[in-house]
């Protein structure tokens, strides 16, 4: 079979190309028919346009499908699928526009399914679901891989916009061609097409003809169709708040049982855990995964099963005094829901600094992922927080940073971050802890330039020129949007369950005889999970854990 991601990269492929383009058998093939219809196809006729909403599902009988990227007069050969092979991707699941084309380069005859029969099939026919999702999961990684997509992304590694959209099309995996204006010698003749300019950046081309100046993730959200197919004003059975590990699992239960599921998440699904570099306590991972990897295996396991996830929107306000219950999202949309569950987690204290704004992005950073390590090579950085995520972070720094300077309040790392991690800081001679300090300034212009601390032992102050900060300092829930709603407890995160005492159920009209549901917040058919809820666990396996549970009280409630 030739197609041009296996040419571009065999000795990657070859061991993978079975499962990447598989061919299947007569049995599966009819089994595939029973739900579809078959049908002749013509030589060059297009079967999915690229940047089409409606996607058809193709498993080629006889004759061949090409898939080519357009762009402007030329075309890019991505893919061919013969006799007993499919078309598609991840997004046939998500129901987001097509990235390429569809064209038939012999005729013959296919099997076509439409979104919703593909859907059904995937989740009742294991075998076949096996084979379909892992195909589809390794064609998107490859797309990423070879930068096989509907966006150009024009920035510059000086640029705080240019890592925010970089972050957002990586987290919600979807590829991308980047063009570095400090690297690449023929961005000019890019920027004069699209008349833009340096200062414009970042930049993005979307669906190859759309130019978005420094947008908004929500601009890019919307410009890449990443909502287009989800009906927002459904009453749904239920409605859940974040799509971080707590909202994606009770989102893979909820729709696995039959439940119709939205999922609304201001940034991409992960939540915290999406930038983690390596999460190492997860059960099933004993070499670790990394927080972006698990949240993408989520994300598509809750698709799998029906799940809809509005992306980059945020819950603005939750309207609570009548049933259905309404979530308003910053367009203005209003959300209805049977029944709720919030999981919008936490979100790194800000320490109170002058210029803290100024510089994120910019040399402040709230995660250490592969990305802000790329920005940090060789240079010295500092982690500030004693916690699990503040050691993850520094190690993983440390295998690229010349030196990373760990700063903590406290007198030691030993009440707040895991053996395991404490270890690894102790015996990395690239990293040294520095207690009882903590950073009293930052400096600089467009960048950061210039960190001072201070040893709260000595009462000295010094200047270090260190352009890289990471704050990884305790978490404040997100649950301002809540006011007058649920109730909380004096930091705002959400009491719960037995939590929530005979007082509070008075002040909040607990209108039932039965007393909240575990996790159920005061307010009947609303439930907290994870790291926003008051006295959990913080930590990815928790929030899982409660993301689960949490359906079966929802199942309750609906039933009442
Ligand atoms: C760098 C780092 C490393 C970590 N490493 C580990 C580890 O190794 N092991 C471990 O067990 N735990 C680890 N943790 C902790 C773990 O990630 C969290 O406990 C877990 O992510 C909590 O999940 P959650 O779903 O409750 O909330 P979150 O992960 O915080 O997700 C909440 C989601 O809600 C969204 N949201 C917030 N407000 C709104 C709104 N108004 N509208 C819509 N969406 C909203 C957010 O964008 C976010 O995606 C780490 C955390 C960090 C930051």
């Amino acid at each position: 079979m030739t197609d041009t991601i296996a040419a571009a990269a065999p000795l990657t492929l070859t061991a993978r190309i079975g499962q990447l383009f598989p061919t299947l058998t007569p049995a599966q093939i009819a089994r595939i028919a029973a739900q579809g219809r078959r049908r002749p196809i013509r030589r060059s006729e297009v079967l999915i346009e690229a940047g089409a909403e409606v996607i058809p599902f193709f498993v080629v009988v006889e004759g061949r499908i090409e898939i080519v990227q357009p762009s402007g007069t030329t075309e890019t050969l991505v893919a061919v699928h013969g006799p007993g092979q499919f078309s598609g991707e991840i997004q046939m699941l998500s129901g987001r526009r097509a990235l390429a084309r569809a064209r038939v380069s012999e005729p013959g005859e296919v099997i076509e399914l439409d979104r919703e029969r593909l859907l059904a099939l995937v989740q009742t026919d294991s075998e076949l679901s096996e084979i379909i999702m892992r195909a589809f999961i390794l064609r998107r990684v490859e797309l990423i891989a070879h930068g096989f997509g509907d966006v150009v992304l024009i920035g510059s590694s000086h640029c705080a916009g240019t890592l925010r959209v970089k972050e957002f099309l990586t987290r919600n995996v979807h590829p991308y061609t980047y063009i570095d204006l400090d690297r690449d010698a023929d961005v000019q003749g890019l920027l004069d097409r699209f008349h833009v300019s340096a200062a414009d950046v970042p930049v993005l081309i979307c669906r190859g003809d759309v130019v978005l100046r420094n947008p908004t993730n929500q601009q890019i959200a919307d410009c890449l169709g990443f909502n287009a197919a989800i009906n927002e004003t459904r009453i749904r059975d239920v409605v859940i708040v974040g799509a971080g590990p707590g909202g994606l699992a009770a989102a893979v239960y909820a729709a696995s049982e039959g439940l119709d599921v939205l999922v609304i998440e201001t940034n991409a699904p992960g939540g915290q855990a999406g930038s983690s570099s390596k999460i190492e306590n997860y059960l099933g991972f004993p070499t670790g995964i990394s927080g972006q990897a698990l949240a993408g295996r989520a994300y598509t396991q809750a698709q799998k099963f029906g799940a809809q996830v509005i992306i980059a929107k945020s819950a603005k306000q939750l309207a609570c005094d009548r049933k259905p219950y309404t979530i308003e999202v910053d367009d203005g949309q209003r959300v209805p829901a049977r029944s709720v569950i919030i999981a919008t987690g936490a979100e790194y204290r800000k320490p109170p600094l002058e210029n803290l704004t100024q510089f994120e992005g910019a040399g402040v950073y709230y995660g250490a992922t592969y990305m802000e390590a790329q920005l940090c090579v060789g240079d010295e950085v500092i982690v500030v927080g004693g916690g699990n995520s503040a050691g993850q972070a520094a190690v993983f720094l440390a295998q690229t940073a010349k030196r990373v300077h760990v700063l903590v309040r406290s007198g030691g790392l030993a009440e707040s971050m895991s053996r395991y991690l404490v270890r690894r800081i102790e015996e990395n001679p690239a990293i040294v802890l520095r207690t009882q300090t903590e950073i009293t300034a930052l400096e600089g212009d467009n960048h950061l330039e210039r960190v001072r601390w201070r040893d709260n032992q000595t009462g000295n102050t010094e200047a270090h020129d260190i352009r890289h900060v990471f704050f990884m300092t305790g978490g404040v829930p997100n649950t301002r949007w809540l006011d007058g709603c649920v109730a909380r407890d004096a930091k705002g995160f959400i009491k719960t369950g037995p939590d929530l005492s005979r007082d509070e159920l008075t002040t909040a009209h607990w209108p039932l005889s039965r007393p909240p549901h575990l996790l159920e917040t005061s307010l009947p058919g609303v439930f907290a999970v994870g790291d926003v809820r008051a006295g959990s666990i913080k930590r990815v396996a928790s929030a899982v854990g409660e993301g689960s549970i949490t359906i079966a009280f929802v199942h309750q409630v609906l039933q009442e």
